[in-house]
C-alpha cells in the first residue's frame, strides 16, 4: 500500500536504486548490523528521509476515516497514523523510533527528516538501532497478540497488498476466517491462498480501497 506513496524498500526510486546492489540480509539483519552498522544505519536514514517526504495516499486516508477499524500492518512507516488512523498495530515495528539493540527496554522517537547518527544506548551502552523487526527476529509478542485478538472478533478482514500466503502474517487470515469473518483481498498481482468464500480484487489499493469503503457499510457485512 505504501509503495503507492513512493515508498519501497530495496529499490527506492528516490535514491536511484543505490541500495538495490546490497543484499537485503546485510541491510536488515542482526548479523548485518554487527558486521557493518554504518551501512545499515545509512540505509535506514535514507528510508527515513524518504518517509518524511512521503504522503498518505487515498488508501491510507479512506481506511483511516473508518475510526472503528483496527489496522494491522507489516509496513514500518507511519502513513496510516498521519492519515488519522487511531488503532494501528505494527507487526514489523516502526521507522519512527530507535531502540536498544540489547533490548534493555530503552526506546526513543526520532525525527524522520533528520535521522540520528549512530549512538549508544544511554542505559546500557549497547548500540541504538531502528525499532523494526529484522530477518531472523521474532515479531513483537504484544503486537501479535493484539492482532490475533482483533482477527478473532472481526466480521470483515480486508487484506491489502499481499498475496495472503506469506507467514506468519497469513496465519491471521486463517484466524479471522475460522472465526467466521468475510475475507476480502486486494492486490495488484494474482492472490494465492484464497479459500472458497473469500473475495479477491485485483488492482491498486489507492484505487480499490476508497471505492470499496465508499460502497460498503462495513458494519453490515455478514
Ligand atoms: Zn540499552
Amino acid at each position: 500500500m505504501s509503495a503507492e506513496s513512493g515508498l519501497s524498500t530495496f529499490r527506492d526510486k528516490h535514491t536511484g536504486g543505490i541500495w538495490a546492489k546490497h543484499d537485503p540480509m546485510r541491510l536488515a539483519s542482526p548479523e548485518g548490523f554487527s558486521e557493518d552498522p554504518k551501512l545499515v544505519l545509512d540505509w535506514y536514514s535514507s528510508r527515513r528521509r524518504n518517509l518524511a517526504a512521503a504522503k498518505p495516499n487515498p488508501a491510507h486516508t479512506s481506511l483511516a476515516a473508518h475510526k472503528s477499524m483496527t489496522h494491522i500492518t507489516q509496513n514500518v512507516d507511519d502513513l496510516l497514523e498521519r492519515a488519522g488512523a487511531r488503532n494501528t498495530i505494527h507487526l514489523h515495528g516502526t521507522l519512527i523510533a530507535d531502540r536498544c539493540h540489547a533490548r534493555c527496554g530503552y526506546r526513543e522517537n526520532i525525527d524522520l527528516a533528520k535521522p540520528p547518527k549512530p549512538r549508544p544506548c544511554p542505559n546500557c551502552n549497547a548500540p541504538l538501532r531502528p525499532d523494526v523487526v529484522w530477518f531472523g527476529e521474532s515479531l513483537p509478542s504484544d503486537a501479535w497478540a493484539r492482532a490475533e485478538q482483533s482477527c478473532l472478533t472481526t466480521e470483515l478482514l480486508l487484506v491489502i497488498g499481499t498475496s495472503a500466503c506469506v507467514y506468519p502474517a497469513a496465519g491471521l487470515i486463517e484466524v479471522a476466517r475460522s472465526a467466521g469473518a468475510q475475507i476480502i483481498c486486494i492486490n495488484t498481482e494474482k492472490i494465492d491462498g484464497l479459500a472458497k468464500n473469500d473475495i479477491g480484487l485485483i488492482g491498486t489499493a489507492g484505487d480499490l480501497v476508497p471505492k470499496l469503503l465508499s460502497s460498503t457499510d462495513c458494519s453490515d457485512v455478514q
